[in-house]
């Protein structure tokens, strides 16, 4: 057993946390992923907009992947209620640091799953004069979409499953593991 899975030993010996895809997985997807997003953005001193917790691994791993001048900024969302499902009441624990006018927004998310969370945030967005506004997400759960946002760059298309990991929480927890793993019995 490889030291770093030790990390998740207590979880995975109750047999709840499997293992879908592996770091070296999500490092060969993110280089793919910066080599697609790329030619969108060489010139343009991208902003790479963070949407808060869970895409911050995602986002410091796909910044060094793009390897061209950007800058970063994140907001902060929350929906009301609790558990592994968004409520569909938005709101903002924290907004952006300077104005979006004129820039060329990349929202990078953890995981689109009913796409709640997504309107909300281009809806107000789109007050702000960017000039192009595109979503990367890691993972795409398209089969719970209630809302049709656009995903224009996705890393991983992952059945209805509740997954932890590379920055993704249950309860705050698990979001160190290097790998995606799907949280059974949830
Ligand atoms: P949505 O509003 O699209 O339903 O979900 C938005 C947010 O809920 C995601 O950005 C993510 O933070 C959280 N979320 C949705 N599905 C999962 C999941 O399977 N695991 C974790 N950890 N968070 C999720
Ligand atoms: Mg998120």
């Amino acid at each position: 057993m490889d030291e770093r899975s030790e990390l998740h030993a207590p979880a995975r010996a109750r047999g709840r946390l499997r293992v879908l895809y592996t770091a070296e997985e999500i490092r060969e997807r993110t280089a793919r992923l910066a080599d697609e997003i790329r030619p969108h953005y060489e010139g343009k001193n991208p902003l790479l907009l963070g949407v808060l917790k869970g895409s911050f691994i995602f986002l410091a791993d796909l910044a060094r992947a793009l390897a061209i001048p950007l800058e970063v900024d994140f907001v902060q969302l929350a929906s009301y209620g609790d558990g592994t499902e968004s409520s569909g009441f938005v709101r903002f624990i924290h907004d952006v640091e300077r104005p979006l006018a004129g820039r060329h927004v990349l929202v990078v998310e953890d995981i689109v799953d009913t796409g709640t969370t997504l309107a909300f945030l281009l809806g107000t967005l789109a007050s702000r004069q960017a000039a192009s506004v595109r979503v990367v997400s890691l993972l795409d759960k398209p089969g719970r979409r209630v809302n049709q946002v656009q995903v224009d760059f996705a890393g991983f298309t992952v059945e209805n499953l509740f997954v932890v990991g590379y920055g993704m929480d249950h309860a705050e927890a698990y979001r160190h593991l290097p790998d995606i793993c799907a949280l059974e019995e949830v």
